[in-house]
């Protein structure tokens, strides 16, 4: 608008169409001056003044009835967006998109509106301009202006607030309110109370105990800031332990003070510059928050929320954990014990994406257009959510189907709320162009990435420690790049990404042949290089990444009769065994285009790494029989750190210089004998975390513990039995380290409070790959493996779970497999043994007791005979006691249990 306004200003100084335009200008405003007037006088008369149709009176009136209101004490309405009229009325005036707020006292009102706006008049005499239509796009009818109530305080005594599983006791102290026309909204309480949190879930007492030490955690606080539906304000507080006082300005002064930094963190609104005061929306019926000041946590945050799938959280604020986490128990009622799929509660169903992106990386900018094509999946949508970076500024989003849109930023939560001009029905598709552009900081390395020890960095005064890394800037599912939906959505895309000449890409998709292209700027150094992405099969999020990358390698790798015919005798039946019947959903690709794009430095070990994920990819494909992608490209870049990150159609590979001198050694995810371990975990990800997704944070191991337990396959296909008992050995150390921090199933949160993400790693790729395997001994091989390419071919492109894992292994075991996954996956405990044996003629007779919980477990014996020799004995231990019989072949010395076989369990002596 400033720029438009002052072009004209001095296009007036120049010529006379100038000079027309420059009145237009000043017409425009005076009429949307005179609107603003009408909204804030609520005189709907003067409203039809402003409309020049007769055709438009019964439009107008309509419009009026909703949209004019008296009683506003102040309205403010800005122009938006402006596009020239079209159809009869071409060439005569501008289609003009308003917002525009109506303050009605601490109540307010926000709407988006249509207006075209048409010159009446002869050219060149005096021009006026009037509204020739006008519709309301969308609104927000009720948000508020919240403050304290400055003429009412309360003596609070033995006041009792309870919410599920919280109880917050104040015997005595000083009680302030916030009220709206509806009633009291906000309460703050001053003086010294006590909180008691008691989750009921088990596993939530346990999470509570890593935070405080306790199982309930019951602390003091000095300050407390409530916000609750005003309907509820009676049901929560009882009034009878509240009796008004004379207002104490000090005290009075204090309670603001708490309200004005409380009541920022949550249901603000941003209205830019419709108004800077503060508005919120109301909590909804049921919903609850508590922002408790302790000495001993600093702010927790108790919150109900029954927009979310697990409703009850308790909040670590100065640190940003969750230390609880949990559905209430009307929710879990209602779901009963099925986890649940974070699709259930989404509004849409994302189908495609065609995303233009210009990415300068020296300056961390990118541009972007997106079409978004989703469809409807709520019963009725009246405006959508998509996550979108907050650093990336919206410069419009228009529909194909309904033109023009508006979306609201919602603070600090990388969202826009784009308000749908009519509600959709379910199944209505709906397509959307969003422009945006802005500065994006590249994604910070992620779990995935192993951190190093403070202070372990060793040799700094080494020269070669002055070798830079290679800069790369990785933007992917951390990054909010693109608009998305607010969990992960399968979708296609088509990427076209254009970079400048000295930089290089790798996507999400396959390189459309004859890309990249350089296209000729002003001047050489504007030269740009366009790189175009296909991504036919459907992907979770989708990736960049920018670097200066020379391609090391490229070749096409067949699959089929070859591998077939391979002979493999650490996957016994796994490899050439039929597939599971039933078509593949998608296409299904009987061969990978491979290629290695790596730094300048890293070209040599790109050529050698392609050979090695060549194969790892066959090996892969002949365990599942499908290979899910048409490509893959693995980036291989220079990083202080080892790790990686697999998005879909390629992998970022970190590849440490031997001069960064960082000590990772002692990590879960570390196996510094065996360099392809990296690769080949990046690599499992195609088919595990990408094809088959997880539906929810619970089920990350899906990914992460496949992803793990294929790398360690392929450590047995490629270096023998020795090769997997040292991984196995890793997993199952690391797995029984830190399974008392909490079941599998926990997900990222396991090590979190604590800020280790070593914990993390430890359970979610090795206790769970080591699970992986200790299940395929129990089952055998051929159910095994025949359940793995059952459960990938009906998770192909889906999110799946525990659940869907446990069905699929079930069918193909034709066993209950229901205590084996509610132990391992579900439990945090480990098997206690107790191991013996007698011998009884030519028999060895061993004996287990399980001394705690009953597991399903494979046990792994070694009979030690006199002469030497060893023999491994499997012992499957699924009941209290189990008594195994041996014929013996020779004579027995002792026995002992196996540490090398991933089996996970307390040994206890005799
Ligand atoms: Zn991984």
């Amino acid at each position: 608008m400033k720029v438009r306004r002052a072009a004209a200003l001095l296009a007036l100084l120049l010529s006379g169409a100038a000079t027309a335009r420059a009145q237009d200008e000043d017409g425009v405003r005076l009429l949307l001056g005179r609107l603003e007037r009408v909204v804030q006088s609520g005189d709907a008369g003067a409203f039809l003044g402003l409309t020049s149709d007769t055709a438009n009176a019964t439009r107008a009136r309509d419009f009026v009835s909703t949209e004019i209101m008296p009683g506003a004490k102040r309205a403010v309405l800005h122009e938006r967006d402006r596009q020239a009229l079209q159809g009869s009325l071409r060439g005569s005036g501008h289609s003009l998109l308003v917002e525009v707020i109506a303050e009605f006292g601490s109540r307010a009102r926000i709407a988006t509106w249509r207006v075209d706006v048409k010159r009446t008049g002869a050219a060149g005499s005096e021009r006026e301009w009037t509204i020739a239509d006008q519709e309301r796009l969308s609104s927000v009818e009720n948000i508020y202006r919240l403050s304290l109530n400055a003429t009412k305080a309360f003596t609070a005594r033995n006041l009792k607030i309870a919410a599920e599983d919280l109880d917050l006791t104040l015997p005595e102290g000083s009680v302030f309110v916030g009220d709206i026309d509806l009633g009291v909204t906000a309460v703050v309480l001053i003086g010294r109370g006590t909180l008691n949190f008691h989750p009921a879930p088990a596993v939530e007492k346990g999470q509570v105990k890593i935070f405080c030490g306790s199982e309930t955690l019951e602390t003091r606080f000095d300050v407390a800031y409530l916000r609750v539906n005003p309907a509820e304000f009676a049901t929560l507080i009882d009034e009878s332990a509240l009796e008004p006082k004379a207002v104490d300005p000090g005290e009075m002064r204090r309670a603001q003070e708490i309200f004005r930094e409380e009541s920022q963190k949550s249901f603000v609104i941003d209205l830019g510059d419709l108004s800077r005061d503060a508005w919120t929306l109301l909590p909804a019926y049921g919903d609850f928050l508590a922002e408790l000041r302790t000495r001993r946590f600093d702010t927790l945050t108790y919150a109900r929320s029954g927009a979310e799938a697990e409703d009850i959280t308790l909040f670590d604020r100065k640190r940003h954990r969750n230390i609880a986490l949990y559905p209430s128990q009307e929710k879990q009622a209602r779901r009963g014990q099925a986890s649940y799929n974070e699709d259930d509660l989404v509004d849409y169903d994302i189908l495609d994406y065609d995303i233009e992106i210009a990415a300068t990386p020296e300056r961390q900018w990118i541009e972007g257009r997106a079409r978004v094509r989703l469809k409807v999946r709520s019963y009725v949508l009246g405006s959508l959510t998509l996550r979108l970076a907050d650093a990336l500024v919206v410069q419009s989003i228009v529909s194909y189907e309904h033109g023009r849109l508006f979306g609201i930023r919602v603070k600090n939560q990388n969202t826009i709320v784009v308000n749908l001009p009519t509600a959709l029905a379910r199944d209505s598709v709906l397509t959307l162009t969003i422009a945006y552009s802005g500065r994006l900081e590249p994604q910070a390395p992620e779990r995935e990435t192993v951190a190093p020890f403070e202070g372990q960095r060793a040799g700094t005064d080494d020269v070669q420690m002055m070798l830079q890394v290679e800069p790369s800037f990785l933007y992917s599912s951390r990054s909010y790049w693109y608009p998305q939906a607010p969990v992960s959505d399968y979708a296609t895309a088509r990427i076209r990404i254009s970079v400048p000449s000295g930089v290089e890409c790798v996507a999400s998709g396959e390189l459309e042949p004859g890309f990249p292209t350089m296209v000729a700027g002003k001047d050489p150094s504007q030269n740009r290089k366009w790189y175009v992405f296909n991504a036919a099969q459907p992907l979770r999020y989708l990736a960049f990444i920018l670097s200066r990358f020379s391609r090391a390698e490229t070749t096409t790798i067949a699959f089929g009769a070859a591998m077939n015919a391979r002979t493999d005798t650490s996957l016994a039946g796994a490899g050439s065994k039929g597939i599971a019947p039933g078509p593949l959903t998608g296409t299904v690709y009987r061969s990978l285009n491979l290629s290695v794009e790596a730094n300048p430095r890293q070209v040599q070990r790109g050529r050698e790494l392609a050979e090695r994920a060549a194969e790892i990819a066959m090996f892969y494909e002949s365990i599942i029989g499908d290979s899910p992608y048409s490509s893959f490209t693995v980036a291989l870049i220079e990083s202080d750190l080892p790790g990686g990150h697999s998005p879909g159609y390629f992998a970022a590979l970190n590849q440490q210089l031997p001069s960064s001198g960082l000590v990772w050694r002692n990590d879960p995810a570390a196996f510094p004998n065996y360099p392809d371990f990296f690769l080949a975990h990046e690599l499992a990800h195609q088919w595990w975390g990408q094809a088959v997704g997880w539906r929810n944070y619970h089920e990350q191991w899906i990914s992460e513990g496949f992803a793990q337990y294929f790398a360690a396959m392929y450590a047995h296909h490629q270096r023998g039995d020795e090769g997997l008992a040292s991984v196995l050995k890793q997993l199952r150390k690391w797995g029984m380290d830190a399974s008392d921090q909490g079941p599998i199933s926990l997900g990222y949160r396991l090590g979190h409070i604590r800020g280790e993400s070593r914990v993390f790693r430890a359970l979610v790729y090795n206790k769970s790959a080591a699970v992986l395997h200790m299940l395929r001994r129990l089952v055998g091989d051929e159910p095994f493996f025949g359940g793995l390419r059952r459960f990938y071919r009906e998770g192909r492109f889906r999110k799946v779970g525990t659940q869907d894992f446990r069905a699929a292994m079930e069918k193909e075991t034709g066993r209950s497999l229901e205590r084996f996954f509610d132990r391992w996956i579900y439990g945090s405990t480990l098997p206690k043994l107790k191991v013996g044996h007698r011998v009884e003629g030519t028999e060895a007779v061993l004996h287990i007791e399980q001394i705690g919980e009953i597991f399903d477990v494979p046990v792994t014996v070694t009979l030690q005979y006199a002469d030497r020799r060893t023999m491994d004995v499997l012992v499957p231990v699924t009941e209290r006691t189990v008594e195994h019989r041996v014929p013996l072949e020779g004579v027995l010395r002792g026995i002992d249990v196996s540490r090398e076989d991933g089996t996970m369990a307390e040994i206890v002596k005799n």
